[in-house]
């Protein structure tokens, strides 16, 4: 076998590995507890549960409102707010890059996702936390906008829901996230 022939089954080895990958990315789901390859569009059409084992898999704070709320009625508020570094906090990473992985990985500001819409067509304001971002914790930017949902709802005289998923305060913002215990307990009352 010369050089040449040497080279070529080769070549077409790498063509067919090339073939494999140039599938669409996140055509297939891998299940969390089956393991079975899933079409991420059946997936999709079930809710995000697997149709072997019927496991429950996590889904964005924003596709859960968006599959809450009754199509094309459902609005967004307070999502200009921004979490900052007051305290200037470092872990075993800076706070502030930990905030821009997480906007990164979950494509939203912050940890709280509030809206107005109409279920059933009846109006309500609905919050949903995102785990992604940061675990779900509940810093400044997640206590102000609870606060702003529970005045949205008592002005419009609506109900609220909320769909938590939270790890708790956000320990970056120390007394910071604890002080939106009290802010929340407040507005409640
Ligand atoms: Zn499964």
């Amino acid at each position: 076998m010369n050089w040449f022939k040497k080279i070529v089954p080769s070549r077409i080895k790498t063509k067919k590995s090339q073939r494999v990958k140039s599938v669409p990315e996140g055509v297939w789901v891998t299940c969390e507890s089956c393991k079975a390859q899933l079409y991420r569009a059946d997936l999709e059409r079930n809710l995000h549960v697997c149709n072997k084992c019927n496991h429950h898999m996590r889904i964005s704070a924003r596709y859960r409102l968006t599959q809450f709320f009754d199509e094309g009625t459902s609005r967004e508020y307070f999502n200009n707010l921004i979490s900052t570094d007051p305290l200037k906090f470092k872990d075993t990473k800076k706070y502030r890059d930990r905030l821009t992985e997480s906007k990164r990985k979950s494509g939203e500001n912050d940890a709280l996702i509030v809206m107005q819409g109409e279920v059933k067509e009846i109006r309500l304001v609905a919050c949903a936390f995102e785990f992604n971002f940061l675990g779900g914790s509940m810093g400044s930017v997640v206590g102000e906008k609870f606060v702003r949902a529970v005045n949205l709802s008592i002005e419009n005289k609506i109900p609220l829901v909320c769909f938590t998923a939270s790890g708790g305060a956000r320990m970056q913002e120390a007394f910071l996230s604890l002080m939106q215990l009290a802010k929340n307990y407040l507005s409640t009352c």
